[in-house]
């Protein structure tokens, strides 16, 4: 950590920073020389078009003011549902959020669904808190959205100010429901008929917003918190038309600000980054191009990827890893002395429907309908999220289609689906330090195995064991089980409650209860993978470590960082994970197997007294 300072222009810096600029690196070689392909050319325009700030900059507001001139010719409220649709299909999220999502009771459909949203803050404790950071920091917001309003001049200024947004985004954060709350995934459950969705709200026209989106015909609907819709309607026919179009006045140009003049982008980086995140400087502009090429066009550019950069023996290796981690959570299974037979069989159905994806996806999505043009940065984003706003809107009634990744190839992540059932992870982590080919077992197995069983594990965390093998919302567990199984977790929150960050906040141990529990079991189902495969064979000594310590130093490495204070604070009230050292010490301080390892006295730090363990 000493050795690798935090730059200027980050708010965190460690070992997935470093591959994430490494991925990045061969991303802009791709982008700034695209070729001849179609989608590595369209991607490579996109990017050009958001490096040209000479453009962007003569071109003022320009491209925004269509828009604001939509919101400011609003003149009566029974039209608020139609521009709304309209505001969702460039991204800017106001009021709530409504698309499709998979059905809970029947994984094979996917309905429409809608959530809480609207906030411009992270959180919408943020809003809520009355400690002296928390309003030193909305004071901060008001001023920041006082600023982006005036900065809009005559022609979009709207006729109320940063007030007016304050008190609508208070009233939609103490509608929602707390962050924590919703890790159930039965809290935010309520199929239910379009009729009664519409008798929750009855100052929003659904019939126009559905037909202003264009979605197609439905007739159920999962409203994820109707506490939030009946919280949204008073608050629309209570507040005047002026000051809900300032909110949407607000909310439009605080989407579009990185792709405004530098005026908007640096007032937008003041706020959000630097007194949000504390990060001192911009990172450079093409690693910004890169990572919005990346969130726009994600499978063009991830073709490319894979084929720079993903080779046969990464795919080789992790199905390897993957194989042998299944058998050690079987095992797992079997061996857990506070399960019984019966939830164990479930427990094994489940394992052995778990599906595995590596690298990419198996078919590519077909951009061709975007157009993309080479002087208008902002006009192409708004395309490109036009395109998968019109495609998220068209699953509504489709089957699922279960080879769809929510991650692109070159992203430095993993993840577990609990509605599909599968593991899925992207080119992008299965290089150093997570994984590299020919290399040492034990450290591809403490970095990338580590992963592999951290995501395995969410099958079975908080969340994931309420979903059964199909990817359905069921219970299938007995009541003794679910209990013996809710103590576990708990000694778990309780462990991570305890762990402070900047000196002065505690995780949640709740919020980040499915994370650590994966982390928990992840790190020992790849520990067992490791010494029943290549382990048993290794050298027994190499640098002077053992097998056992070879694999616990490479899963410290991955997790090595250096974090800013603002950052830490910003994560720990909105980030399910824990901070890198804890997701480090927290997890092996459970493990005999570390103790063990580098041989721990029973009083040493690294050796908790009440060692938690689920999986
Ligand atoms: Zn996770």
């Amino acid at each position: 950590m000493a050795a690798n300072p935090m730059p200027a222009d980050r708010q965190r810096w460690g070992r997935f920073n470093q591959l994430q600029d490494a991925n990045f690196a061969i991303l802009r070689r791709v982008l700034e020389a695209p070729g001849g392909d179609a989608d590595r050319r369209k991607a490579g325009e996109y990017y050009a078009a958001c490096m040209d700030e000479t453009t962007i900059e003569s071109k003022g507001l320009g491209p925004l003011e269509p828009e604001l001139g939509r919101v400011a010719q609003l003149t009566r409220k029974e039209d608020l549902p139609a521009l709304v649709a309209h505001l969702h299909s460039l991204g800017v999220n106001v009021l709530f959020r409504f698309g499709a999502d998979t059905d809970r009771h029947d994984a094979s459909k996917q309905i429409a669904d809608i959530d809480q949203g609207g906030l411009g803050l992270p959180d919408r404790d943020y809003y809520l808190k009355t400690d002296a950071r928390s309003v030193e920091l909305k004071q901060k917001y008001q001023a920041h959205v006082q600023k982006m309003l005036g900065l809009l001049g005559s022609a979009g200024k709207p006729a109320g100010d940063a007030g007016a947004v304050m008190k609508i985004e208070t009233a939609l954060a103490q509608g929602s429901m707390d962050r924590t709350a919703r890790r159930d995934p039965a809290a935010s459950d309520h199929n239910m008929s379009t009729a009664e969705w519409q008798a929750l709200t009855p100052a929003i026209d659904w019939t126009k917003y559905r037909s202003a989106a264009g979605t197609p015909a439905f007739d159920r609907i999962n409203v994820s918190d109707p506490e939030f819709l009946k919280a949204m309607n008073t608050l629309i026919a209570s507040t005047s038309l002026d000051d809900l179009k300032t909110y949407l006045t607000w909310q439009l140009v605080n989407n579009a600000a990185d792709r405004l003049p530098r005026a908007f982008a640096d007032a937008d980086f003041d706020f959000f980054s630097r007194t949000l995140g504390g990060q001192e400087e911009q990172l450079p502009r093409w690693q910004r191009c890169v990572t919005e090429t990346d969130a726009e066009l994600g499978e063009a550019l991830g073709k490319a990827f894979v084929e720079e950069a993903f080779g046969g023996a990464a795919k080789t290796d992790t199905l390897a890893m993957v194989a042998g981690i299944k058998t050690a959570m079987g095992k797992d299974i079997d061996e857990a002395p506070w399960m019984s037979a019966e939830t164990k069989r479930a427990a094994h159905s489940k394992l052995n429907a778990v599906v595995d994806r590596i690298g990419y996806p198996d078919k590519w999505r077909d951009y061709g309908t975007i157009r993309v043009v080479r002087d208008d940065a902002l006009g192409n984003r708004q395309r490109t999220t036009m395109f998968e706003r019109k495609r998220t809107l068209d699953k509504i009634g489709k089957p699922v289609d279960r080879g769809e990744w929510s991650m692109t190839p070159p992203t430095v992540n993993a993840y577990y689906s609990p509605d599909r059932n599968t593991i899925n992870f992207p080119a992008g982590i299965l290089q150093p330090p997570f994984y590299q080919a020919g290399r040492e077992a034990a450290v591809n197995y403490g970095g990338a195995g580590a992963v592999v069983g951290h995501e395995l594990t969410h099958g079975f965390d908080d969340q994931g064991r309420k979903f059964d093998e199909r990817g359905n919302l069921r219970n299938w567990w007995t009541d003794t089980d679910a209990k013996a199984y809710e103590d576990r977790a708990s000694c778990i929150a309780d462990q991570y409650s305890q762990y402070v960050v900047a000196g002065d906040t505690n995780l949640n141990g709740r919020l980040t209860l499915g994370e650590n529990t994966a982390d928990n079991g992840g790190v020992r189902l790849a520990l067992m993978a490791y010494l029943a495969g290549p382990g048993a064979t290794a050298p027994p000594v190499l640098d002077g470590f053992t097998p056992d310590q070879r694999f616990f130093i490479g899963f410290a490495q991955i997790w090595c960082e250096n974090r800013r204070p603002e950052f830490e604070r910003l994560r720990a009230a909105t980030d399910p994970h824990s901070s890198g050292k804890y997701r480090v010490n927290g997890t092996v301080s459970n493990m005999p197997e570390f103790q063990k390892a580098f041989a721990c006295k029973g009083d040493a730090p690294m050796v908790r007294q009440n060692q938690c363990r689920v999986w």
